[in-house]
């Protein structure tokens, strides 16, 4: 981080703006909005501040400036047209430990002006450190689409009714509890927006009975790897859980985007390594719900396919907790879409099928005959370490040795390999990889190489046969 942003109470502080243009004019507009004591120094004003100047909303020095103006100043702003004196200003402001910006020149300031979003109370500040100002204005605009207006008068008559609350709810988490569930009521949203502000405190009154108390579980599918193909629904509930059990599989740029105070808790298994037992996790389900906190079952992936969720839902049902299950985008629909290989085509494929090489001991065997049929396409979830029976039994009942075939390694992430080969060559092909591997196996694989993520600028060759993208 190249600077700390901090919000600055300016109320009855006073500042200095060394410059008398329409630049200077918008700084002295923010530093009032702050409530600043604004004294203006220039030989020549813009009409404006001289209005301002003589409303006394500011103090005005027709004077060159001088380092004494910097004396008892909080902060100053250099926003003359004249690189010399804006130096000056920044030297002896920083001599004085007074601290200054130079508008435009963040190498000059020892602090600079973020775009803001103002829907005060709540002020969104943006920077990029002034090294992509325009990618920062983007943001800003977005920002500024996503939040609505009335969000202002939200946090105000919250702010109002918030010892109210801590009078009724004893209990700190559950207070967030109440305050997260009021800011996700739609209707308190529209009584806002049509400025019935009366019956949205009202709301906020009546809801202060409801049981918030109880606790849920969501099970959420983290998608493959790739944070940004999480579901906006997923990512609400992350920032809204208490305590989050995830999976080996969630990567860590996903788990960033979890509340900071979540309790994160690693309940990560690899295939035949079980960390924590999948029976421990479903208690652990239960006894974090009854506690009334709000848990969120992260697995990579979605939770049905492999992803024993319906395990641990049945534990839920049995305990009597209630939940709500997310879907997430499989490892089959991500890898095989970052890896341009459409798992169905009319020319190559009529069915596409999903199977684990891991299956419980004693488990049923896989039809093999069924898999081995062409023009169908296999997907194998934990296949690596079944390499070698996977080509065997497909070979021998009847699959062709030259079906493509492709092991998509880490797919989704900035770490993708892809290998690609045939049949005949599948347990060779695995030999290297580690990590979450699937297996893609039927004619649609050779569409692979046409339909592999188009980069013109990079004009990359690829090797045939067998042969490996890098994605990254
Ligand atoms: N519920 C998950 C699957 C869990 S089983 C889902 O829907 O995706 C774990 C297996 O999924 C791994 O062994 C691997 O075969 C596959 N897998 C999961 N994420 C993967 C990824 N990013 N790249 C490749 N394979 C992945």
């Amino acid at each position: 981080m190249d600077y700390l942003p901090i919000f600055t109470k300016l109320e009855n502080r006073p500042c200095l703006v060394v410059g008398g243009g329409s630049i200077a004019l918008r700084k002295v507009h923010l530093l009032l909005k702050a409530g600043a004591e604004v004294t203006v120094c220039a030989l020549q004003f813009h009409s404006s501040l001289l209005e301002k100047g003589n409303a006394q909303q500011i103090t005005l020095l027709k004077q060159a400036f001088t380092p004494e103006l910097l004396n008892n100043k909080w902060l100053v702003i250099a926003a003359t047209n004249n690189k010399e004196i804006n130096q000056l200003v920044a030297d002896k402001a920083d001599q004085l430990q007074v601290l200054v910006n130079v508008v435009d020149s963040p190498e000059q300031s020892s602090f600079i002006m973020p775009s803001i979003v103002d829907r005060s109370p709540i002020v969104v500040a943006i920077s990029s450190g002034g090294k992509a100002p325009v990618l920062a204005r983007l943001i800003r605009e977005r920002l500024e689409a996503l939040l609505p207006m009335h969000l202002g008068r939200l946090a105000s008559i919250s702010g109002e009714f918030r010892h109210r609350v801590k009078a009724v709810i004893k209990n700190v988490s559950l207070r967030r509890r109440y305050w997260e569930k009021l800011f996700g009521n739609g209707e308190l949203a529209n009584l806002l927006q049509k400025g019935q502000t009366d019956k949205a405190v009202q709301l906020m009154e009546s809801s202060l009975t409801e049981d918030v108390a109880r606790g849920d579980v969501a099970l959420v599918g983290a998608g493959p790897g790739d944070p940004s193909l999480l579901t906006l629904k997923a990512l609400q509930l992350m920032q809204q859980a208490d305590v989050v059990l995830y999976d080996r599989l969630v990567s860590s740029e996903i788990l960033d985007l979890v509340r900071r105070d979540a309790d994160l808790i690693s309940v990560g298994k690899e295939a035949g390594n079980h960390e924590v037992g999948q029976s421990r996790t479903n208690q652990m389900l239960v006894e974090y719900a009854l506690q009334g906190r709000k848990v969120v079952r992260l697995k990579g992936g979605d939770s049905f396919i492999f992803g024993r969720g319906g395990e641990e839902l049945e534990e839920l049902v049995e305990a009597g907790i209630a939940f709500q299950v997310v879907p997430g985008i499989t490892a089959a629909s991500g890898c095989s879409a970052y890896a341009g290989i459409p798992l169905t085509h009319r020319d190559f494929a009529q069915s596409v099928t999903f199977v684990t090489g891991h299956r419980k001991a004693n488990g049923e065997q896989l039809n093999w005959k069924a898999l081995s049929i062409s023009n169908q396409t296999l997907v194998v979830y934990m296949g690596l370490i079944q390499s070698e029976e996977i080509q065997t039994q497909l070979i021998a009942n009847g699959r062709s040795p030259d079906t493509p075939v492709a092991l998509i390694n880490k797919g989704t992430s900035s770490q993708q390999h892809v290998v690609i080969g045939k049949l005949s060559e599948l347990v060779l092909l695995g030999g290297g990889l580690a990590g979450p591997t699937l297996m893609i196996i039927g004619e649609v694989v050779s569409l692979a190489e046409k339909l592999a993520w188009y980069k013109p600028e990079s004009n990359q060759k690829l090797s045939r046969d067998p042969f490996l993208v890098n994605l990254a």
